[in-house]
C-alpha cells in the first residue's frame, strides 16, 4: 500500500492508480476487460438453466457448463455424486494440478486456497420463469443472477484471467461448487462431509456469496439452529384454569416460555430467535418434517399439548452454548401442572470473527486501495445468513462477500449490479493473485 494510493483512495478506479499494480497485476485487469463480454455470455446462459435445489438434473447442468469453463481454465474437474437417498444432485469440484497432487514433492507458492460458490438457486421449476434480461445498462435480472451465478462467474473469470498469464501453475487453488447450499441434504454429514474434508487440505477459505458494494466483504457469519419445545399440561374444565388443582394448561407455558426467552435474550447482539410454528389444543398432531401440524380445542378445555419451533441464530459457539443455557432454565421453571421439554438441533456452524479472518481482510483491502477504490472494512455479520463457508471456519481462515452485487436474492426479480461486475472480477483476481505468490 503506497502514500500515493491512499491519497487516491476516494476516487473510483483509475489509470492513476495503476502505479501500484505490478505489470502481472495489469495484464489481469486488461483480460478481464476483454473478456467481459464473455463473462456475461456465461452468466446469461447458466441462468436460463433452472437449477433449483431440488431439480437435480438442472443443477448437473450447471455444473457440466461451468466445468467446461475450469477446464478452460487449465483445472481438473470431478463430480462428487449424493446417495439417491439424499435427493440432492452432488456437487462440482475443480482443482490445479498443484492442488489435485498436495502430496507432490514440488510446494505451492503462497497459501493454498478454497474457493466456494454453489450451482443451485432457490428457485424450483414449478415457480414461474425469469429468464436473463437486461433492465439497464448496469443491472440485469434472472433467478440466481446474483446469488450466486454471478459469484460462480466471479471465480471463473478470475481463474481464467490468471491461467491465460501462466499464474496458476504454482497455485494450489480448489474450487468448490456445491449443488444444495439453498437447502442442503440430510444428514448433513453425508451431504457436507467431501466438501469439509476437501476444504481441509487448503489454508484460506474465499466465497463469493453476494458482495455487498466494492468496499465490504464477511470476515463473520451468523450460524443457524433450531429448537423444539413440547409442553403437556392437566386437562379439565376451563372454569378451573389457574387453581391449584387445575393448573395453567400448556398453551399459558407455551406462551409463559416464549414470551421469557423475548424478554431475556432479544437484546443480546447478533443473537435471534424466531418461533415459526405454535400449535396447542387438545387433539393436536406436528409433523416435523412437514413443519406442519392441526389442533382441536375447545374453549371451555384447559389444554393439555402445545409445541412451538422455531431457530436459533449466533455469532460463535459459545453465545450458542450460552443462549441455549439460559433457555434451558427458562423451560425448567414451569408453571403449575405443566411439563415442558425443549430439544435442541444443530443446523449450519457460525463463522466467527477470528484475527486470521482479518487478515486475508487486509491482504483485499490492498488490493482495492491498489485498485483506487480505498480500504475495504468488514460488514456487519449481523446482516448475514449462515453460508456454506460456515462448515469449514473452524479449520481455516475465511472471507465471505466476494461474489457479485445486486439486489434482492431470493426474491423473484433478484438482480445483478453490471457495473460492479468486472470490478468485482478484478478484486477477485488481485486476491487470488497476491494469496498465492
Ligand atoms: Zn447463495
Amino acid at each position: 500500500m503506497s502514500l500515493h494510493a491512499q491519497k487516491n483512495s476516494k476516487q473510483s478506479p483509475n489509470k492513476e492508480a495503476e502505479t501500484t499494480l505490478n505489470k502481472e497485476e495489469q495484464k489481469l485487469l486488461s483480460y478481464i476487460d476483454a473478456n467481459l463480454p464473455r463473462a456475461i455470455e456465461m452468466l446469461k446462459e447458466s441462468v436460463n438453466i433452472n437449477s433449483g435445489t431440488l431439480n437435480i438434473e438442472g443443477v448437473k447442468k450447471v455444473g457440466a457448463l461451468f466445468a467446461k469453463e475450469f477446464e478452460a481454465a487449465g483445472l481438473q474437474t470431478h463430480w462428487v455424486s449424493m446417495p439417491d437417498s439424499i435427493k440432492r444432485a452432488g456437487h462440482l469440484v475443480a482443482m490445479t494440478p498443484m492442488a489435485k497432487n498436495a502430496q507432490g514433492i514440488k510446494k505451492p507458492k503462497g497459501k493454498k486456497l478454497f474457493l466456494i460458490g454453489h450451482l443451485d438457486t432457490v428457485f424450483e421449476p414449478d415457480m414461474p420463469e425469469n429468464p436473463f434480461t437486461m433492465l439497464n445498462d448496469s443491472t440485469a435480472t434472472g433467478q440466481g443472477a446474483n446469488d450466486m451465478k454471478g459469484g460462480d462467474v466471479v471465480i471463473i473469470m478470475a481463474l481464467q484471467a490468471l491461467n491465460a498469464q501462466g499464474l496458476l501453475k504454482d497455485a494450489a487453488i480448489t474450487a468448490y461448487l456445491t449443488g444444495d447450499e439453498e437447502h442442503a441434504g440430510y444428514p448433513r454429514e453425508v451431504s457436507r462431509g467431501d466438501f469439509i474434508e476437501t476444504a481441509k487440505q487448503s489454508e484460506i477459505a474465499l466465497a463469493f456469496e453476494g458482495a455487498n458494494g466494492l468496499n465490504k466483504v464477511a470476515t463473520a457469519r451468523r450460524g443457524a439452529s433450531g429448537w423444539q419445545l413440547n409442553v403437556t399440561a392437566k386437562t379439565g374444565h376451563s372454569s378451573g384454569v389457574f387453581t391449584e388443582n387445575a393448573g395453567y394448561g400448556a398453551i399459558y407455558e407455551a406462551a409463559r416460555i416464549v414470551n421469557t426467552f423475548r424478554e431475556t435474550l432479544s437484546t443480546e447482539k447478533y443473537l435471534t430467535f424466531n418461533p415459526g410454528v405454535f400449535i396447542g389444543g387438545s387433539d393436536m398432531q406436528y409433523e416435523e418434517a412437514k413443519s406442519s401440524g392441526t389442533a382441536i380445542g375447545k374453549t371451555n378445555i384447559i389444554s393439555p399439548n402445545a409445541v412451538v419451533t422455531g431457530d436459533l441464530r449466533f455469532l460463535t459457539e459459545q453465545q450458542k452454548i450460552d443462549a441455549r443455557a439460559t433457555m434451558q432454565k427458562i423451560v425448567d421453571q414451569n408453571l403449575n401442572g405443566t411439563k415442558a421439554t425443549i430439544r435442541f438441533v444443530d443446523g449450519i456452524p457460525s463463522m466467527a470473527p477470528t484475527e486470521g479472518n482479518e487478515k486475508v481482510m487486509e491482504v483485499i483491502s490492498g488490493v482495492t486501495t491498489s485498485m483506487g477504490m480505498g480500504a475495504t472494512t468488514a460488514g456487519d455479520p449481523g446482516s448475514r445468513g449462515a453460508g456454506d463457508i460456515s462448515y469449514v471456519a473452524q479449520y481455516m481462515d475465511c472471507i465471505d462477500g466476494l461474489g457479485a452485487s445486486g439486489r434482492g436474492a431470493h426474491a423473484p426479480g433478484e438482480t445483478i449490479n453490471l457495473k460492479e461486475f468486472p470490478v468485482l472480477i478484478k478484486r477477485a483476481a488481485l486476491t487470488i493473485y497476491r494469496l498465492t505468490r
